[in-house]
């Protein structure tokens, strides 16, 4: 069977009437980007910046942080490297942040909320980031967001960054495009607005079933609830994607779900362009992809989105894809 996956590094991700998608890697550091090259990746669909921040006794630097997204953006040899903004929080306390205790840190003051108040913590990283776009095509990506403010302030922010290194005299590049993750249910409802104000959208399945189901993402106890196939959570992705669809923005996914070789079929039904998993994930969901037509794809999502449960959503693609 890994001769067979290994054959597929070079074919195109792409159904049998030949509608592509691009299958992207999910990495930590920026070696990962370079290793996930024999999985035939197409370039970076989450870059977990979260990694540079922990393990340290200080906030990053500029320069530190400019260094790791450049080697990131180069090994993705010009497809896109996207680059998630730091999505820390009370979960993951950091000494060096100062957050106090919390009972609640999945619904607390983490990832853009952070990022927004501190403008120290926040404008070395997008500073590295535009500047690391020279090297390549980078991407923006805010986590956690709920309303439009957010991504408003976002865009001011990125803006501002834009105008230091200008008068610094420091090279960057002006076409790093700015999106968001959609993964709360606030996000997901509102993509009709949010649509309008950024370049591209990407659900995050991992939070997004999490506060869309209200179940714990690592809770063992009730782990059984935790199902991307509820019906719920589908028509949530649904209308995200097509909120992208129509406003003409891209639409990607880089939570679990992208890794599910079943998932992906009705993803791309939906009209979803690009998949971002963990890389030894691509060969198998490039290996369904190009098992079946998109005639196909529509027709089983046509049946999925009339179930009632997850259940029978997921006993449907098994058995007939
Ligand atoms: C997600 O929430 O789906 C996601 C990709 O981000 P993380 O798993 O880092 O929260
Ligand atoms: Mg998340």
């Amino acid at each position: 069977e890994q001769k067979r996956l290994d054959a597929l590094k070079d074919l195109p991700a792409e159904t049998t009437d030949g509608v592509k998608v691009q299958l992207a890697a999910n990495i930590g550091l920026p070696e990962d980007a370079e290793a996930a090259a024999k999985f035939g990746n197409q370039g970076v669909g989450l870059f977990r910046s979260e990694f540079l921040f922990m393990g340290r006794e200080n906030i990053p630097d500029e320069d530190l942080q400019f260094e790791a997204y450049k080697r990131a953006i180069v090994a993705c040899k010009g497809e896109t490297c996207v680059i998630r903004t730091m999505d820390i929080g009370g979960d993951k306390p950091l000494a060096y942040l100062n957050i106090p205790h919390e009972d609640n840190p999945f619904l607390g003051y983490r990832a853009i909320r952070i990022s927004l108040e501190r403008p120290a913590l926040f404008m070395p990283q997008l500073k590295g980031i535009l500047r690391a776009g020279v090297y390549g095509k980078a991407a923006i990506m805010c986590p956690m967001v709920i309303n439009v403010d957010e991504i408003k302030a976002v865009r001011e922010a990125v803006n501002k960054a834009m105008a230091e290194l200008e008068a610094e005299g420091k090279e960057y590049s002006k076409d790093v495009e700015l999106g968001i993750m959609v993964e709360t249910p606030a996000a997901a409802v509102m993509t009709p607005v949010l649509a309008k104000y950024v370049d591209f959208f990407s659900i995050g399945t991992n939070d997004l079933v999490q506060y869309t189901l209200a179940v714990d993402r690592v809770n063992p106890q009730i782990s059984k609830l935790y199902d991307h196939f509820n019906p719920a959570v589908l028509q949530l992705i649904y209308r995200t994607i097509k909120s992208g669809v129509d406003n003409g923005k891209w639409v990607g996914m880089c939570g679990e779900m992208a890794s599910d070789p079943y998932a992906a079929v009705i993803l791309m039904a939906m009209g979803i362009t690009e998949l971002s998993m963990s890389a030894p994930s691509i060969p198998k969901v490039k290996e369904q992809i190009r098992s079946v037509s998109m005639d196909e794809a529509k027709a089983h999502l046509e049946r999925v989105m009339t179930m009632e449960t997850g259940a029978e959503i997921r006993e449907y693609l098994h058995s007939k894809i």
